[in-house]
């Protein structure tokens, strides 16, 4: 997912302080105009010199100045105050009018019944509150008026008022009708939730033996596979509250809205716990700081921070969970992926066969079938297809059945629907032909085979040729019997076999190879690499590491550029040749055991391509006796 373009977020505030300085400088000049045009502050003498005059013909007495006119007319009393803004009270300009600072002279009240001055006090009360409003409140509210309304117009800000205000949606208790039932293809992700689920329920049975529940699962999966259904789901199931938002929603244009946000949400899930938060499209907020740092969003930075310090500060005993989904992994800060926080991930691939016609099923229990349509068949001829699109062709298929005027969705509506869909996945890469298919059940057979025949290997688990969609095309996983601190050399060369025996695979079956071992290669080049600089595994250089580590705190994380290389061009082509030798020996070794298991290969490779992915026991059925021999 690009990022949205945006505007950076100081631009709101800029905009705002801008208009504040105008808006003041107007409010100023206006007074000062209103004010100080046709009056001169003079000194209390010069005042008293231009009663005694005659100039001055009338005072207005105040608490805080005299002001003499050199008019005889009193302003109408139904005007009590005075300026500034009502331009009634002010003497036509070309009238003098002196104001002086008031001095407490007796003098002064017998010099102007002498001159016939009248004068008179005002008071300042009743005008004071009036003054107050005209000169401050008026203005403040007229500038708060047009400042949002000139906010609206620019699209700047919309929600200025609804800073830090929650956008989550809450969906009460008993509200949410998703079952786990309504899910299906993703059985290894439900079996993780269903667990998750037991602990929203009786969360006692785990406190009591001291257990911690987890605080957050991250889903992760390719786009439309199920992750926002299974987190409803999960809901549904444990009927708690669930309080749904997406990264998208933290982001906003002014720093710190987005991290308000976080705390708001988390204060109000903390008083309906037990609950879950489901924070849909995590990557949007949850991008990685590092790669940030040559102009980093602040805003997205405070609020990932605000997200990490909630997460931390809760409990494992206050029935909080927190699911998250992403489809971009990759491009998560590492921070999230530490213990406590999402620790726990839960993969949401693509459906396999089985699973592709159970979620047809699913989908088309609202739907009037004809008794004479095979989901099964259509879950053949959907490979790569996710619950999303499988939903959308049965969809389809009813449209087209209404479109052509049957009561009954038949099975070409269906056929005709996948047709449809397929033009506009294969442009996404998810389709495949069936040479291609054939390409990678191949190669990935090869894999497991090796694997299988490698006494330092770890056991296959699972073997797929369903996309993954995050760069494979098929994938053989193994899992490790123990974690490994130390790995002796034989291991690390049957790891390389493995790595080599899908283009082996391919060699012996295709006999020619395909780019679909790229990221293989790679993985057996660093392996060897590794061996010769790092290891002291080579016969030149034994027992020598070539390659220092950048130091520093970080040091281990630091990318190969950054490692000191300390040795002559000689030594470089020497590692070279003894990698390239490594491989070709490694090959050879690999392609021979393969070769003595063709059949077998081909079995494997049939079987593959029929249910897409074999589970650890049905790979073993498969090589079970040979194996056990080979033991
Ligand atoms: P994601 O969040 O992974 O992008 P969604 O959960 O939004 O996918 O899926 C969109 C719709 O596709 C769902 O509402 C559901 O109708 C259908 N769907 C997707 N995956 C499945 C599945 N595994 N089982 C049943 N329906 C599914
Ligand atoms: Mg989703
Ligand atoms: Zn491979």
């Amino acid at each position: 997912m690009a990022d949205k373009p945006k505007k950076p977020g100081f631009t709101g505030w800029k905009f705002t302080v801008i208009y504040l300085v105008v808006f003041l400088a107007i409010m100023s000049s206006v007074n000062f105009f209103l004010s100080g045009k046709s009056s001169s502050t003079i000194d209390f003498s010069e005042f008293k010199n231009r009663i005694a005059s005659g100039e001055i013909k009338r005072v207005e007495l105040n608490e805080n100045s005299f002001t003499g006119y050199i008019t005889e007319k009193k302003p109408p009393q139904s005007l009590p105050f005075q300026f500034p803004l009502d331009p009634r009270a002010v003497p036509a300009p070309q009238d003098p009018v002196y104001r002086t600072v008031p001095i407490n002279d007796p003098d002064l009240l017998k010099l102007m019944d002498e001159k016939k001055v009248s004068y008179y006090a005002v008071s300042q009360q009743s005008g004071a509150i009036l003054n107050v409003i005209l000169s401050w409140v008026l203005p403040i509210a007229l500038f708060i008026v047009i400042w949002r309304f000139l906010m609206k117009r620019t699209g700047l800000g919309g929600n200025v008022l609804s800073v830090g205000q929650n956008k989550a949606v809450i969906i009460a208790e008993g509200d949410i009708v998703t079952r786990f039932s309504d899910v299906a293809g993703v059985d290894e992700a439900k079996e993780e939730l269903v667990e998750v689920v037991d602990f929203l329920k009786s969360p006692e049975k785990y406190t009591a033996i001291g257990g911690k529940i987890p605080k957050g699962v991250l889903l992760v999966g390719p786009p439309g596979t199920g992750k926002t259904l299974l987190a409803r789901a999960v809901a549904g199931e444990a009927s708690v509250s669930f309080f749904r938002m997406s990264g998208a929603d933290f982001v906003e244009m002014f720093v710190g809205v987005g991290a308000a946000r976080v705390r708001d949400l988390f204060k109000q899930a903390r008083d309906k716990a037990p609950c879950i938060i489901f924070i849909d499209e995590l990557d949007a907020i949850g991008k990685s700081r590092i790669n940030n740092v040559a102009g980093g969003n602040d805003e997205r930075e405070q609020t990932l921070n605000q997200l990490l310090v909630e997460m931390d500060g809760f409990d494992g005993t206050s029935g909080l969970i927190i699911l998250a989904a992403t489809n971009r992994p990759d491009v998560l800060d590492p921070a999230l992926l530490r213990p406590g926080r999402f620790d726990r991930q839960v993969l949401v691939d693509r459906p396999d066969l089985a699973g592709r016609e159970a979620i047809l099923r699913i989908h088309s229990k609202t739907v009037k079938l004809s008794s004479a349509v095979d989901l099964a068949a259509v879950a053949r001829s959907t490979s790569g297809f996710a619950g999303a699109d499988l939903a959308n062709i049965v969809n389809e298929a009813a449209l087209l059945a209404v479109r052509g005027g049957r009561v009954l969705v038949e099975q070409k509506d269906f056929f005709e629907a996948i047709e449809k869909t397929v033009a506009g996945l294969q442009k996404k890469s998810r389709v495949m032909s069936d040479e291609v298919r054939r390409v990678i059940a191949v190669h990935e057979s090869g894999h497991a085979l090796v694997a299988a025949f490698t006494s330092s290997s770890d056991p296959v688990q699972k073997i797929s040729i369903i996309p993954r969609g995050f760069g494979a095309l098929g994938y053989t996983l193994q899992m490790p019997v123990e974690d490994r601190y130390i790995v002796t050399e034989a291991e690390l060369l049957g790891k390389i076999d493995v790595l080599l025996g899908g283009r082996v695979a391919e060699d012996l079956v295709f006999g020619q190879i395909s780019t679909g071992a790229a990221s293989d290669l790679t993985k057996v080049t660093d392996i060897a690499r590794k061996m010769i600089t790092d290891y002291g595994m080579s016969e030149r250089f034994k027992n020598t590491a070539l390659t220092q580590r950048g130091g520093g705190m970080i040091g281990d994380t630091l990318p190969d550029p950054f490692l000191r290389r300390e040795y002559s061009e000689a030594t470089q082509q020497y590692i070279d040749e003894e990698v390239a030798r490594i491989t070709e020996t490694r090959y050879a070794h690999a392609r021979e055991l393969l070769a003595g298991k063709r059949q077998l290969l081909d079995r494997i490779t049939a079987l593959l391509l029929e249910k897409e992915t074999l589970d650890e026991k049905e790979f073993n059925e498969l090589v079970g006796v040979s194996r056990r021999e080979f033991l």
